[in-house]
């Protein structure tokens, strides 16, 4: 929700979002509250219109069941909503560029929170006031960290996932999807699924969707909260760091609505949050008000219940949860098929172990990797034991393409539940693209109890050789080129550079850096030339390409960068990077997925003479699309090449070429032309044919001279420089 209606002007005007930018930076340190969840339900509503009657009809139909409950509750006078306590498994997601920020003693302090508050019996419950005692609940709900994943393992019910991906809120949240940067759900129906990440807008602080909204994804069910208002130590800050936060929006999770209504704040006192023990209210409230507080709604002491989780408050100010509101959220846990079969989890309870458990957790290396000139490496697996008993030993076998596997016996000495890298012996593989497999048996010398954890498997590429010069369109089927390779600096293959033919400088095909959906900033997609032989007696070493970049905005930038490496890419040396407006073809913004057209690839030159020739004969270039949420980059038409000079040029310092001539000739020099003042061009019989001056700030290294008008004979070009003048003979055939 965005907090002040001035702000919101300026952040909607493109041309000030800088300003904006700037503004919501500089504000005092999230001042107030600001819960995207009404915001997030007005714009569901509204993107699916058709959805909108089902949810009312839902709503309806649950409000009925709770106005029973109450009702029935008031007859009996007992408490008694749920029969016992529950507990609610969570698991919880960190999804930041560094993740480790949010320590597990954090995350536990965000429990701790949730389970005080949902229960009536957090310390400042002392501070309700005396009117609004009678109406303070201790409800049933608890929570606890999930102790078995969906697949049945061990787990302490936190996921952590480095990634610049920040929260959206709505559905299709890029925090919630693996495939943007995010972290997949849980099975809902196990799991209260919590994701904490940056927030897209600096002032949200979380949302919810409310239960059983029609259409909405299981992936989208949970509860989103920035990172700062989040637990009660490490990255919390206040005034939210409490872990109210929390508190607040699992009461939308359990169809909970604020306290003055659904509404985004408007002052009203005919809506309502359809709980009966909630003063009315006309809006929602701020910071830390003094008791009472009336309105117009509720003009009388004790005035309203600002108090209250559900208002917007400060952490430190609320501490209340009323009767009403706990049937409210019991009853929708017990109603919404969204959120009943939490009630029968087995989420809190820790799987029991086997002896003798190895689990496969991924490809250490060559995972999604290139390996450089066909050399031989050594893969290398992460793994858990998951075992009861220490881990002493295990043999890994690793398959390259489904070959016969090769087979390394491992000792180790690794606790239970504990992680650690072990490497299987070096092999090769040929050049091109590979799947790998690597499995684990025979843990402690026994049967492996659990073996459908076993096994990771991921693809990389072997990049070959190639002689000077290498001339590569991507025209062909296949992708990479044969002896090219393709990575990413994410974990997800999915984010390599694509083969296109919805683009291409020449031919019907080029290659894209899928920069237009791809969250994960910062990430580069690669694209590797093979290793390119080139005679040491190189002049020049150039790269030519074409290429094509768009832009959305004017914040947002990818960039192209350009490496070399001669030792077989171990190390890279960076010597082209262009973003930005330096990078973008198209000259306008374009937020729709940049297609280029013809006239929007540019052509470009590297020169790597000063790095490699004369100095080394072999060398691979690294093309690297990084993604900074700007609008893909398309490169085609790859030209490498090194040149080698006339022996005579490199000595004499200038070359006329060719000669005899049959009239168009070229005068180079080398290094430079620097000292050259001018040229005079005389026949046998000292007549002059053609004279010409040069600056010597504007050194000409290449003159091309034309003289095909000339009669068939001997001439004499006079080479006129600051400190002597040179004559050679040439021939002028026909
Ligand atoms: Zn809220």
């Amino acid at each position: 929700m965005r907090r002040s209606s001035n702000l919101f002007v300026l952040k909607t005007i493109t041309s000030l979002f800088l300003i904006a930018a700037f503004i919501a930076v500089s504000l005092p340190t999230y001042a107030q509250r600001g819960c995207a969840t009404g915001r997030v339900m007005e714009a569901y509503l509204l993107k699916y219109p058709e959805r909108k009657a089902e949810y009312q009809k839902r709503q309806a139909d649950f409000q009925q069941k709770y106005e029973a409950v109450r009702r029935q509750k008031a007859q009996m006078r007992v408490q008694q909503r749920l029969s016992a306590t529950v507990t609610i498994p969570v698991v919880v997601h960190i999804v930041m560029d560094d993740p480790s920020l949010v320590t597990d003693e954090q995350v536990q302090s965000q429990l701790d929170v949730l389970n005080a508050d949902y229960a009536g019996l957090n310390a400042d419950s002392s501070k309700i006031p005396a009117a609004f005692k009678p109406f303070f609940a201790k409800g049933n709900i608890r929570f606890c960290l999930a102790q078995r994943t969906p697949a049945n393992e061990p787990t302490n019910g936190i996921v952590r996932v480095t990634s610049f991906t920040t929260s959206k809120p709505g559905d299709h949240d890029p925090v919630k999807y693996a495939n943007m940067g995010g972290s997949n759900a849980w099975n809902i129906s196990k799991y209260l699924n919590i994701w904490v990440c940056r927030m897209s807008e600096a002032n949200d602080l979380g949302y919810s969707f409310m239960p059983q909204l029609p259409g909405l994804a299981d992936s989208d069910v949970g509860f989103v909260t920035a990172y700062h208002a989040f637990g009660t130590i490490g990255t919390a800050e206040a005034p939210f760091n409490k872990g109210r936060t929390a508190t607040h929006e699992i009461g939308h999770y359990f169809n909970l609505a604020h306290v003055w209504g659904s509404n985004e704040c408007v002052e009203s006192c005919s809506d309502s949050d359809e709980v009966d023990d909630t003063p009315n209210q006309n809006t929602c409230t701020y910071g830390t008000p003094s008791f009472p507080k009336t309105d117009n709604c509720t003009s009388v002491a004790p005035g309203i219940m600002f108090m209250n989780y559900m208002d917007y408050v400060d952490d430190a100010a609320m501490c209340m949860f009323t009767e009403g509101q706990a049937d409210r959220m019991e009853t929708a846990l017990e109603s919404f098929p969204d959120r009943s079969p939490l009630l029968s989890s087995d989420g809190c309870v820790p799987p029991v172990l086997f002896n003798n458990d190895v689990k496969a957790l991924s490809v250490n290396y060559p995972n999604n990797a290139i390996v450089y000139c066909g050399q031989s490496f050594t893969p290398s697996i992460r793994i858990q034991n998951q075992g009861a008993l220490p881990l002493t030993s295990v043999t890994l076998h690793v398959s390259v393409d489904g070959a016969t596997p090769v087979s390394t016996n491992i000792t180790l000495n690794l606790a239970s539940l504990g992680e650690t890298i072990i490497q299987a012996n070096a092999i090769t593989a040929g050049v091109g693209s590979h799947t790998i497999k690597i499995y684990t048996t025979n843990p402690n010398g026994s049967a492996d109890q659990y073996t459908v954890n076993d096994t990771v498997s991921t693809k990389f590429t072997v990049t070959g050789n190639s002689t000077d010069p290498v001339a590569e369109g991507f025209e062909g089927s296949g992708f990479p080129t044969a002896g090219w390779g393709i990575t990413n600096t994410s974990d997800l293959p999915e984010f390599n550079p694509v083969h296109v033919n919805t683009a291409f400088r020449s031919g019907s095909r080029s290659v894209k850096f899928n920069t237009h959906n791809f969250q994960l900033f910062g990430k580069s997609s690669v694209i590797s030339t093979p290793e390119i032989t080139i005679p040491l007696s190189a002049d020049s070493v150039k790269v030519t390409f074409w290429r094509a970049a768009a832009q959305s905005n004017s914040l947002n930038s990818d960039t192209l960068e350009i490496l070399f490496s001669t030792d077989c890419g171990q190390t890279f040396t960076s010597a082209y990077k262009k973003g930005g407006s330096a990078l973008r073809t198209r000259n306008n913004f374009t937020n729709s997925e940049f297609i280029p057209f013809e006239d929007e690839w540019v052509a470009d030159t590297l020169d790597l003479s000063p790095y490699l020739a004369g100095q080394h004969s072999s060398f691979t270039v690294q093309f690297r699309g990084i993604n900074g949420y700007g609008n893909n980059i398309y490169l085609d038409d790859i030209n490498i090449y090194s040149r080698e000079l006339p022996p005579a040029l490199k000595s004499n310092g200038f070359i006329i070429a060719p000669n005899p001539t049959t009239g168009l000739l070229t005068i180079q020099h080398y290094p430079s032309a620097s000292r050259l003042k001018g040229i005079a061009i005389f026949s046998s019989t000292g007549q002059l044919y053609h004279k010409a001056s040069y600056s010597t700030a504007n050194a000409v290294n290449y003159i091309p001279v034309d003289m095909r008008s000339a009669a068939a004979g001997v001439y004499f070009i006079k080479l006129i420089y600051t400190d002597k003048t040179v004559t050679k003979k040439i021939i002028k055939v026909n």
